[in-house]
C-alpha cells in the first residue's frame, strides 16, 4: 500500500452553495454568521469525500469564502491602508469587490490556470500582524472530521512574496514574515498536527533561480520547527533549480508529472535519500481518467529512485467539477473516460492498491465511440505553408479593403445583454417558444443595435452578438467535437464560476455558424458590418482538451471550422470579419523558455484560420490586456489587418512599444474602459486620441472601446459612444 494525498479539493459547493451564500450576502438577505455555516459545512463536505475515498494525507485549507491569496494576505495584515479603516468580513470582501471609493486589490491569474487570485499589494509601510485564528478554526474543524489525516495547507512565504505587487525589499519583509510563520507552525503542532504542506507554485516560473536565497532561508528557518514540512509544487516542473530544491531541508517533496518535464531531472540528478517524493500523478487539471498502464509504469520508475514514493493529485482538486457521476445527460461510453475531482479520488485509491481494473476496459470502449474523423485527419495530413499565409501582403490587399474615414470608429462586438434577451434565449431553451420564435426575437435585438450604431455614426457595425451566451460556448455548441455538461461548474474567481465545454473527439463544423445573424443584421444598413469569430487559440484555452493529440492539433482542427465559416460569411457580403484572441496571451507557458514553441503553434492557428480570406477581407482580431510588449514579434505574425486592444487604463507605454517595434498594420487601443459604469467624456476620449497620433501614424488608428459591451446597459452605451463620435469628429476636423 502507498501513502495517498490531495492538495486541495472543489470549494464550491456540489450544488453552488457558495455562490448562493454569498451573493445573498451581498445583497443584505443573509447574515454573516449563516455565511460562514454554509462555508463550514461546504468544506465539510469534502473532507468527508476525501476521507469516505480513503486518502490519507488529506490537504485542509484551501477552502476559501473568496480567494485563498486574499486569506493569507489577511492572516499576516497585509492590508493596504484604503482598507484599514474597515475590519472583519466588510474588509475582506472590500479587498475583494471593492466599495465605493475604494478599490478592490487587482485580481489576475493563478498561474497559467483560469482562476484568479487577488494580487498581494504591499505597501512600504505595511507591518506584518498574524491573526491565524480563521485557519486555526478550519483545521481543528478538519481534524475533527480527519483525525491525523488532516495535512494544513499554507501557501508558502516565497510565493506570497513572490505574486505580490512590492513596495518594500522582498528580503527584508520575508524575515518579518517567517517569525509569523513560526508562530503558525507552533499553533498547529500544538494541534497535534503530523505534517504541513507549503504550497510554493513560484518554484516552476523561469525566474525561480533568483528566489533562491529566499527559499533557502525561509526553509531552514520552517524546517526547523518541529513539524514534518512537505515542500508541494505544481504546474510545470522545477527546471534548473532542481538541485538545490532537493536539497533544502523538508522531509516530503512533492511534485508534478502531469506537467513539463520533472522525471527527466531525477533521472539526470537522482533523488535524495532523505526525503519522500509525492509523486501527483492524477492530473488535477484535466477531466480525463488515468491511463493505467502509463501511470503504474511512472510509479515504478519512481520506486526506483526515492525511499518512498506517495501518489497525488497533481494540484489542488480544484480546478475541476465535483463528480462526472451527475452528468447523465452524456453518453455513457464518455462518462466512463471522465473523471472530476471524485472520481480522481478514486483514482488515487486505486493505484495505490494497483488495481485499476476496468479503466482501460473504459477507454476502449470510449475509443470505439468516438473514433478519429477521417476527413478532418485528411485536412490536417494536406495542410501546406501556404495555408498559412494570406495571397497578398498587407499594403498589397490594404487597398483592396474597405475604405472609411480616417479614426474609423468601431465596437468590440457584443451589445448589452439585458434582461429581455437573456429571458428570450431561456425561453427557447426551455422549449417554450419556436426557433421561428426566437429567431424573430433576436432579429429585432439586432435591428435595434444596428439602428442605434447606424443613428449614432458608427463606421463598422457589429450584429450585437445577442444570440451568444459566452463566445466559447457559442460556437462550441455549433461544432462536432465538444460535450456540454450539466453541473461542470469550476470557480473562475470569487463566485464567479464557469463550466468549460470538453473537447473529447476531432473538431469540424457541420453548418455554418453565424451566417444567418450576420445576413440579417448587414440587411439592415449599407455600412460595413464585421462577422464575428472567436479564435482557435480561445476556444482551446477556456475548454477541457482532450489529451490523447496535442494542443496544436486541436487548434488547427478549430482554426478549419473557423476557416469554412470565414468563407462562408464572404460568399453573403462580409468585407470584414474578426477573430477575437482574449486568451492567446494568457495561454503562455509559466517559463519563457517555451513560450517560442507556443506561440508559433499558436499564432499558425490563428493564421490558418484567417488564411484563406480573400485579399479584400479585411481582418480584425480583439485581446483584452495590453500587456503584450514581450510578444510583440507573434502579434505582428498574426497579420491581422486591424488588432483592437484593452487600454484605456493603462498609460501609454503600450503606444510606444508598438511605435518602437515598427508595428505596421492598424491597431484600435480602447479608448475607455468598459468594465466601469461610468460615461467617459468627449474631453476624455479626446485625450487618448492625442496620445494616439503621438505615437501611431493617423492612418493606423482605430477607434473603439476596450471590449465588449455586453455587461453594460444600454444607457451607458449609446451616450458614451455618443461621446466617442463626437471626439472623433472634433479629431478628423483638425486632421
Ligand atoms: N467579441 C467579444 C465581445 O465583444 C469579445 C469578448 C472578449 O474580448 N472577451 O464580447
Ligand atoms: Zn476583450
Amino acid at each position: 500500500m502507498h501513502i495517498t494525498q490531495t492538495l486541495g479539493f472543489p470549494r464550491i459547493g456540489k450544488n453552488r452553495e457558495m455562490k448562493r451564500a454569498l451573493e445573498a450576502y451581498w445583497k443584505g438577505t443573509l447574515d454573516g454568521d449563516a455565511l460562514l455555516a454554509t462555508f463550514a459545512e461546504v468544506a465539510r463536505e469534502g473532507w468527508r469525500t476525501q476521507a469516505a475515498a480513503g486518502i490519507e494525507k488529506i490537504g485542509v485549507g484551501m477552502e476559501t469564502l473568496y480567494d485563498h491569496v486574499l486569506d493569507w494576505m489577511v492572516r499576516f495584515g497585509l492590508i493596504p491602508a484604503r482598507f484599514r479603516d474597515l475590519s472583519g468580513l466588510e474588509r475582506y470582501f472590500a479587498m475583494a469587490r471593492g466599495v465605493p471609493g475604494i478599490p478592490a486589490l487587482d485580481m489576475t491569474k493563478w498561474f497559467d490556470t483560469n482562476y484568479h487570485y487577488l494580487a498581494p499589494e504591499i505597501e512600504a509601510d505595511v507591518e506584518p500582524q498574524a491573526n491565524f485564528d480563521d485557519f486555526l478554526a478550519l483545521v481543528r474543524a478538519a481534524q475533527a472530521v480527519l483525525g491525523a489525516r488532516a495535512v494544513p495547507v499554507i501557501l508558502g512565504p516565497v510565493t506570497l512574496l513572490r505574486l505580490a505587487r512590492l513596495s518594500v525589499d522582498f528580503g527584508a519583509l520575508l524575515s518579518k514574515l517567517l517569525p509569523l510563520y513560526r508562530q503558525l507552525l507552533d499553533a498547529l503542532n500544538a494541534l497535534g498536527v503530523t505534517e504541513v504542506q507549503f504550497h510554493e507554485p513560484a518554484l516552476v516560473l523561469g525566474d525561480a533561480a533568483e528566489l533562491r536565497p529566499h527559499v533557502e532561508t525561509a526553509y531552514a528557518a520552517l524546517g526547523a520547527a518541529g513539524l514534518p514540512v512537505n515542500l508541494v509544487t505544481y504546474f510545470d516542473d522545477v527546471g534548473e533549480s532542481y538541485p538545490w530544491i532537493v536539497a533544502l531541508p523538508v522531509d516530503v517533496l512533492s511534485l508534478d508529472f502531469t506537467r513539463g518535464d520533472n522525471l527527466a531531472l531525477i533521472r539526470s540528478h537522482g533523488w535524495p535519500q532523505d526525503k519522500a517524493l509525492s509523486a501527483g500523478v492524477v492530473d488535477a487539471r484535466s477531466v480525463w481518467r488515468i491511463r493505467p498502464a502509463a501511470v503504474m509504469a511512472l510509479l515504478e520508475t519512481l520506486r526506483g529512485y526515492a525511499p518512498q514514493v506517495r501518489i497525488g493529485a497533481s494540484s489542488s482538486l480544484q480546478f475541476v467539477p465535483y463528480t462526472a457521476s451527475r452528468e447523465e445527460a452524456l453518453p455513457a461510453a464518455l462518462r466512463g473516460v471522465l473523471a472530476f475531482a471524485e472520481e480522481k479520488l478514486a483514482e488515487l485509491a486505486m493505484l495505490a492498491t494497483g488495481e485499476t481494473a476496468g479503466i482501460d476496459a473504459a477507454w476502449a470502449e470510449f475509443r470505439a465511440f468516438a473514433p478519429p474523423d477521417p476527413a478532418v485527419q485528411a485536412r490536417l495530413d494536406a495542410l501546406q505553408p501556404a495555408d498559412f499565409t494570406r495571397a497578398l501582403t498587407y499594403t498589397e490587399r490594404r487597398p483592396l479593403q474597405v475604405q472609411l474615414p480616417p479614426f474609423p470608429t468601431t465596437t468590440i462586438g457584443s451589445f448589452p445583454q439585458t434582461p429581455e434577451v437573456r429571458h428570450l434565449r431561456a425561453r427557447f431553451n426551455k422549449g417554450e417558444i419556436t426557433q421561428a420564435a426566437y429567431e424573430a426575437g433576436i432579429d429585432a435585438f439586432i435591428g435595434y443595435t444596428v439602428g442605434v450604431q447606424d443613428g449614432l455614426g458608427l463606421d463598422m457595425l457589429v450584429h450585437g452578438e445577442s444570440e451568444r451566451t459566452d463566445m466559447v460556448e457559442y460556437f462550441a455548441q455549433k461544432m462536432t467535437g465538444f460535450a456540454f455538461t450539466q453541473y461542470g461548474w469550476v470557480q473562475s474567481f470569487g463566485s464567479r464560476y464557469v463550466r468549460p465545454p470538453i473537447i473529447y473527439a476531432d473538431v469540424s463544423r457541420p453548418d455554418p455558424m453565424t451566417v444567418r445573424e450576420f445576413r440579417v443584421a448587414q440587411s439592415y444598413t449599407r455600412k460595413p458590418v464585421k462577422g464575428m469569430l472567436t479564435g482557435p487559440v480561445t476556444i482551446l484555452n477556456w475548454s477541457y482538451p482532450r489529451t490523447d493529440v496535442p494542443r496544436h492539433v486541436i487548434a488547427y482542427q478549430i482554426a478549419l471550422a473557423l476557416r469554412d465559416e470565414i468563407a462562408d460569411l464572404e460568399a453573403v457580403g462580409a468585407r470584414a470579419i474578426q477573430v477575437d484572441e482574449p486568451a492567446l496571451r494568457e495561454g503562455l507557458p509559466l517559463k519563457p523558455a517555451r513560450w517560442d514553441t507556443y506561440l508559433t503553434w499558436a499564432v499558425d492557428a490563428f493564421r490558418l484560420a484567417v488564411g484563406r480570406a480573400a485579399p479584400e477581407t479585411q481582418i480584425h482580431t480583439h485581446m483584452c490586456y495590453s500587456e503584450f510588449q514581450d510578444i510583440l514579434s507573434a502579434i505582428d505574425r498574426l497579420d491581422a489587418d486591424v488588432i483592437s486592444i484593452e487600454n484605456a487604463r493603462s498609460g501609454d507605454e503600450m503606444l510606444r512599444a508598438l511605435a518602437e517595434y515598427g508595428y505596421p498594420r492598424e491597431i484600435g487601443p480602447g479608448v475607455y474602459d468598459i468594465h466601469s459604469p461610468v460615461v467617459p467624456t468627449v474631453a476624455f476620449i479626446a485625450g487618448k486620441l492625442a496620445s494616439f497620433v503621438q505615437h501611431l501614424k493617423p492612418e493606423q488608428i482605430w477607434v473603439n472601446p476596450d471590449c465588449g459591451l455586453k455587461t453594460r446597459a444600454w444607457d451607458e452605451v449609446i451616450p458614451a459612444l455618443r461621446n466617442m463620435l463626437d471626439a472623433v469628429r472634433e479629431a478628423r476636423g483638425k486632421e
